[in-house]
């Protein structure tokens, strides 16, 4: 990811929703297995997941086996400060935090819960308004002198707030996971995918499924779209409508690293066929149209 860079998976485990699947130890520690056999080793986490609790019942799983560990590359996120949290309370409005004391304590805790003394990657998860640019990459320099987090990146950032964090860092920041699919097209023409490009940050997308409304969306918009992926997929050689919305994400210029979602391991299987699928640009801008609603002018 990015020059000189972690080496990530083009397609990248997310564990947002690991609560709501509702797992043992057991039952994880085989889906996180599956996601390795299929070549999906990046996992994606932040401090808050599951109201605090996804990256604990993810590290024991690391727990069972340490030497796991190596088989993966951790991200995660900070600096959201979650309102009514049952496992951290006391904030009764939901707020952001890049200080250096709050970022260096949320890393600590991410360790502690991962089971691991490293993280591959920390993002900032949005941008603070009142960040201290001066203050944050500080706090970063001394992680990565602590040798806790190897690489940094933001999440949610504009072009100008990663441009001012990158402007106080003496290394560069190696992506800004973003919102970007098919049902949320924008990065590709607001800027944030060209200042990627320009800058050689690869992209993260997350919801790169538009967070299942490809599935269960049936407005003009969402049929259309799956009327054309899945078109472009009988064209392919016979790939579903997801596997193309992926495929899409992943022939943009600036190496997009979708984020997956899904908790089934059938679901990991499918998705990494989707790096092979090969789209043309006729086939590409036809979903952009069904995606942007608009002819290509
Ligand atoms: P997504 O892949 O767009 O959506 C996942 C949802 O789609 C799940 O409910 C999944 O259900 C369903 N799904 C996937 N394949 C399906 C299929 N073939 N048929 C029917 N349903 C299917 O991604 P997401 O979960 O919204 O987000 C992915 C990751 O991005 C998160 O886990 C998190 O790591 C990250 N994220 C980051 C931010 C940020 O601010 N940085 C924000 C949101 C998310 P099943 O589990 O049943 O397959």
């Amino acid at each position: 990811m990015g020059p000189g860079g972690p080496v990530c998976s083009r397609l990248v485990a997310g564990f947002w929703r690991l609560r709501k699947w509702d797992y043992s130890t057991e039952v994880l520690d085989r889906f996180v297995r599956s996601c390795i056999d299929h070549g999906v080793t990046t996992m994606d986490h932040a401090d808050i997941y599951g109201d605090y609790t996804c990256e604990e019942h993810f590290g024991r799983v690391i727990g069972l086996e340490p030497s796991l560990r190596q088989s993966m590359e951790i991200v995660t996120k900070c600096g959201i400060m979650l309102q009514n949290s049952h496992t951290r309370p006391g904030i009764t409005h939901q707020h952001y935090n890049t200080g250096a004391d709050c970022i260096i304590s949320s890393v600590d805790r991410s360790l502690a819960m991962l089971q691991t003394d490293y993280l591959d990657v920390l993002l900032i998860h949005r941008p603070d308004t009142l960040m201290n640019a001066d203050e944050t990459a500080e706090a970063f320099q001394t992680l990565a002198r602590d040798g806790k987090v190897k690489y940094f990146g933001v999440s949610n950032f504009t072009n100008t707030q990663t441009s001012l964090l990158q402007s106080r860092l003496p290394f560069p920041l190696i992506t800004n996971q973003i919102e970007c699919s098919v049902f949320k097209p924008e990065p590709m023409y607001d800027g944030i995918l060209d200042y990627c490009q320009q800058h050689r940050i690869n992209p993260m997308a997350w919801s790169p499924l538009g967070g299942g409304q490809l599935f269960n969306e049936h407005d003009d918009r969402a049929t259309a779209l799956r009327d054309v992926l899945s078109s472009v997929g009988r064209e392919a050689g016979g790939f579903g409508p997801e596997q193309v919305a992926l495929a899409w994400l992943l022939h943009h210029p600036s190496a997009i690293f979708p984020v997956l979602g899904t908790g089934k391991t059938d679901r990991i299987a499918s998705a990494s066929a989707s790096v092979e699928i090969s789209l043309s640009r006729e086939q590409w801008y036809r979903i952009w149209s069904a995606s942007t609603g608009k002819p290509v002018p």
